[in-house]
């Protein structure tokens, strides 16, 4: 007999994992690696997940083409355009699941930090936009042009990114972070978009939030349709595959990253441990730290994930 399941979810009500890629190696070391700080940095040993860089800027060059210090086979990873059902295991092979990949990738930055001892030299990774606020009445804008401007637009909003606080040991200031959004071709100068950071909100498990102020409304109001779109896929995703799919079984994960300040791409593979880091057996390289796990067990709750 078939019945048919019909879910009923509150957007306050659904549990989306904020898991993000963070360098294993050496968290056992963390505190020998506060010590070293700076020597670590001479030395251009930075933890694998993230890409040293001679520019603050995103890299046009096709990924496969790029030499990899990791030695991960570049040929893994998947761009958004050549994306499949048959990159997916069986069980997800469905439009909604690709859409709901996809959802996710429009949220995806490109993180830049000058690395403080260490003139020309920037450590690259990952973030994801996690929420957008815009203000439309009786403040002003704090966005760093309206500041010097003495005449502050009235119309503004912030956006909170989350990367991994690995990332930003290289950094000084938050307002020395630079986010790179819609990096999705070697063409694709025209589409980007650039934030810098401006206020820290939070540093727990490894997971740093921090906004960007800004009074660009197209990119404001972009970004809040994309957080909801994402929202709406993962509902359609959760009410599919919630009753059918057992997490401890799949164990699906999809890394959203920008390996060596490459163009959007995806690696796709299988988690073997959820905490206190996520573990997985995917593809990374340089500048996937801190990037965004898509991790659609929907039979899991929120404690598994802390
Ligand atoms: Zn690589
Ligand atoms: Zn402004």
């Amino acid at each position: 007999m078939c019945s048919q399941v019909t879910v009923f979810l509150e957007r306050e009500e659904i549990f989306v994992p904020l898991a993000l890629h963070q360098y294993l190696g050496d968290v056992n070391q963390e505190n020998n690696d506060e010590q070293k700080g700076d020597k670590q940095i001479e030395l251009l040993t930075v933890p694998s997940g993230i890409s040293c860089q001679s520019a603050m800027d995103v890299v046009k060059t096709p990924l496969n083409t790029i030499a990899c210090e990791n030695a991960s086979d570049h040929s893994k990873f998947k761009d958004m355009k050549t994306l499949s059902l048959n990159d997916l295991p069986k069980t997800y092979q469905n439009d909604d699941i690709l859409a709901l990949i996809k959802s996710v990738a429009e949220l995806a930055v490109v993180v830049h930090v000058p690395v403080s001892k260490q003139a020309g030299l920037y450590w690259q990774g990952t973030g994801k936009v996690e929420e957008v606020f815009i203000f439309k009445e009786n403040t002003q804008c704090r966005c760093m042009k309206c500041k010097a401007s003495g005449n502050p637009s009235k119309e503004w909003g912030k956006v909170m990114i989350a990367t991994s606080t690995k990332l930003l040991t290289a950094r000084k200031y938050v307002t020395e972070i630079k986010c790179t959004l819609f990096h999705d071709s070697e063409e694709g100068e025209a589409t980007l978009a650039y934030l810098n950071g401006d206020a820290y909100t939070s540093n727990e498990w490894g997971v740093c939030k921090f906004f960007c102020y800004t009074c660009d409304m197209d990119l404001l109001n972009k970004l809040d349709a994309y957080l909801d779109v994402f929202e709406d896929k993962w509902i359609i995703a959760f009410a599919k595959y919630y009753k059918t799919i057992k997490s401890a079984e799949e164990k699906f994960l999809v890394m959203i990253c920008h390996p060596h300040a490459c163009k959007k791409h995806v690696s796709i593979g299988t988690w073997s441990k959820l905490r206190p880091f996520v573990t997985f057996d995917a593809a990374t390289c340089p500048g996937c730290e801190g990037s965004f796990l898509v991790i659609p067990c929907f039979d899991v709750d929120e404690d598994d994930f802390s």
